[in-house]
């Protein structure tokens, strides 16, 4: 397996900072982006503990053998491991926004992408994404935990209407906003060619997918990740802007 990956990171225009945080581990081929938010200082934290959880418990193989039960079959040995982490970072970020006021009231979105054994998981809570190019045609693999969301889903509003709309930032499921949280994983077969992109709203909200898959289309990961965050800030960069690319060049 040989992929080629980058990631990105920019505290757009206008923030005073970067709540955003990323990880690459080649090692592992685990990738995550985490959207912080809330408390004084509690965004970047947030989503620190998120990404280092993460890494922590997919490295360590650590796995909540109660939860495992009878479980053998490896892919589902990965998708609990991958589950209990994110679960676990939710959890620690709730304690530790509990203790210390400083820290009250922060919280983090995770997207999570693993690959391992010829599977992709892919795994998150809240509204940052991830974007699959296949066959030259990019598809969003995760489902937005967010109020307009579910409007869409429920036929209540269309997505065009859904883009200025003035609830566009609530979202739904969050890590460390309560003590356990319920986490959507999918595991899909790669192949070669494959590309995933992580990202926060910072890039989705000014973005548009078609304009990430031509991006993704034309230029190798790093030279995309530059210039959609360059984008992003062309069209105002309100938001921390995250871009995390990798594309499976040898399956
Ligand atoms: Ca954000």
């Amino acid at each position: 397996m040989q992929i080629t990956s980058c990631g990105i990171t920019d505290v757009g225009l206008k923030r005073g900072h970067n709540e955003d945080n990323y990880l690459i581990n080649e090692e592992l081929n685990l990738f995550v982006v985490a959207d912080g938010m809330g408390g004084h200082a509690g965004g970047e934290y947030a989503s620190a503990i998120a990404v280092n959880t993460v890494e922590e418990i997919v490295t360590s193989m650590e796995v909540d053998q109660d939860a495992l039960g009878d479980i053998t079959d490896p892919v589902e040995i990965t998708r609990h491991k991958i589950t209990h982490a994110i679960r676990l970072a939710g959890r620690r970020i709730f304690e530790k926004a509990k203790e210390q006021p400083e820290y009250h009231g922060m919280g983090t979105t995770a997207v999570v992408l693993l690959i391992d054994g010829g599977n992709a998981f892919v795994a998150h809570v809240g509204d940052s994404r991830i974007y699959m190019l296949r066959d030259n045609r990019l598809e969003q693999v995760t489902e937005d935990h967010s109020l307009i969301a579910e409007k869409i889903r429920h036929g209540l509003i269309t997505p065009e209407e859904a883009k200025n709309h003035r609830m566009r930032n609530v979202i739904t499921r969050s890590l460390g906003y309560q003590e356990d949280v319920e986490v959507d994983i999918t595991v899909r077969a790669i192949r070669r060619g494959d590309q995933f992109l992580l990202c926060s709203d910072g890039l989705s909200g000014h973005v548009e997918d078609d304009e990430m898959e031509e991006h993704l289309l034309n230029y190798r990961p790093q030279e995309a990740a530059r210039r959609l965050i360059e984008l992003a800030c062309e069209r105002g960069g309100e938001d921390n802007i995250t871009v995390v690319i990798s594309r499976m060049e040898e399956v």
